[in-house]
């Protein structure tokens, strides 16, 4: 194979060079504390393969002993950032790695040392990278498609070096680590840049997908109580809206505090804050299975049940209105009372939207203001409705 090693050399620092300062660019937008450890391990490789060059000086315990070190030290460098990405704690007995890595730089020079250096290193580096990619694999939730590529790609990484440590073992195998010479160092050469590549693809990769992810997750909740907002009702509500059928009817409930704007007004905007929180709070725990909540705005929320009775309707909310009184009464002191008003309607076939639905539910709820507030009207839209309820 017609490959000089040296411009393999090159490109690899080159490469290598570049790969860190665009990952740590990228910290500075993501944030994501994993990409300064793997800048920081493209950035030794670039180092390592710098004074890999050193060989063709003489200069062999740097070029030899100190620029593999500083290999290991990068995988053990992916490894770290891997652990942080997927919050795993590192155990004492990495540094164990070190230690060894350390011991090898008494080693003296000579073919049969760079055997053994060879498959030690090897060893190394194919332990540190199959653990990586250990720690990627899925655990209950996915991480991504990124982080699975990260793992196969850290996995070949890691078997690649397991596979090169066999033809090293086989007695006359050519390895002289001094002048670069032999197959294997040749061919870890091509892996090397190749790999180098494809990790650094798969890590952005990986930290992009969980950066979308949140934004994602962020867009679709409401700021101060943490509920999903309107849109993401909206993206939400169709699977729920349209499986409402005779037999398994669903439900809106469209709730509003009652004379919010005294708490704001006597007790200031941060007590107001508080408690919208607290019903945020009281919303989400009396919240059945498979029910989704949102708040739309203002002092304004909104439920939307399946599979649901008019009594389940009017003991939810029953609930909500009497524990909310009570919590506004010990916690606000003002002129008329701070309650809940709740407008239901409940349906048997898919409403025309859920715009539609709302303003359904808004016609109950003017009706609960309309009559002194502190209750729940229910409008009863099924085949089989009964007179409204109060
Ligand atoms: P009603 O009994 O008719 O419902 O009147 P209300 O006093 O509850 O006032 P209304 O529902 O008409 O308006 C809601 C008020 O909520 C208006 C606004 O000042 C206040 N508000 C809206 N968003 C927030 C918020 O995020 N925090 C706080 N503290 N107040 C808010
Ligand atoms: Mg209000």
């Amino acid at each position: 194979m017609a490959l000089d090693p040296l411009t393999l050399l090159t490109m690899t620092i080159a490469l290598a060079l570049a790969v860190a300062l665009y990952l740590a660019l990228e910290w500075r937008t993501v944030q994501e504390p994993a990409l300064l450890f793997w800048s920081a391990a493209f950035a030794l490789i670039s180092i390592g393969s710098t004074l890999a060059l050193l060989r063709g000086s003489g200069l062999l315990l740097v070029g030899i002993w100190f620029a593999n070190g500083l290999l290991v030290a990068s995988h053990w460098l992916f490894y770290a950032g891997v652990a942080r990405f997927t919050e795993t704690r590192l155990g004492r007995a990495w540094g164990l790695v070190l230690v060894i890595w350390l011991a090898m730089l008494l080693l003296p020079e000579g073919p049969q040392w760079s055997k053994i250096m060879l498959v030690v290193n090897s060893l190394l580096i194919a332990l540190i990278t199959i653990r990586a990619s250990f720690l990627l694999r899925p655990r209950g939730k996915s991480l991504g498609a990124g982080a699975a590529q990260l793992r196969f790609v850290l996995l070949g990484h890691g078997l690649f070096y397991i596979a090169k440590t066999f033809p090293v073992l086989v007695p006359g195998t050519l390895i002289d680590l001094a002048a670069f010479r032999g197959e294997i160092i040749q061919i870890s050469l091509v892996e090397g840049v190749m790999a180098l590549m494809l990790i650094a693809l798969s890590m952005t990769g990986t930290v992009r997908y969980r950066r979308e992810k949140r934004i994602e997750r962020l867009a679709a909740r409401d700021p101060l109580t943490a509920m999903y907002n309107r849109r993401a009702l909206e993206a939400r509500a169709p699977h729920l809206l349209d499986a409402a059928s005779c037999t398994r009817p669903g439900a809106l409930l469209l709730i509003d505090i009652d004379n919010f704007k005294l708490v704001n007004d006597l007790h200031g905007h941060g007590a107001g804050d508080r408690l919208l929180v607290a019903l945020g709070e009281m919303i989400r725990l009396a919240l059945p299975e498979g029910a989704l909540a949102a708040r739309l705005g203002g002092d304004e929320f909104v439920i939307l049940l399946r599979n649901t009775s008019r009594a389940q309707i009017v003991e939810l909310g029953e609930g909500l209105r009497e524990r909310f009184r009570a919590l506004a009464a010990v916690s606000f002191s003002t002129p008329q009372a701070v309650t809940l008003s709740v407008g239901a309607t409940l349906f048997d076939q898919p409403p025309a939207s859920l715009a539609a639905l709302i303003e359904q539910g808004d016609v109950a709820l003017y009706q609960s203001k309309r009559d002194g507030r502190d209750s729940i009207r229910l409008v009863d839209r099924t085949a089989h409705a009964e007179p409204l309820a109060g």
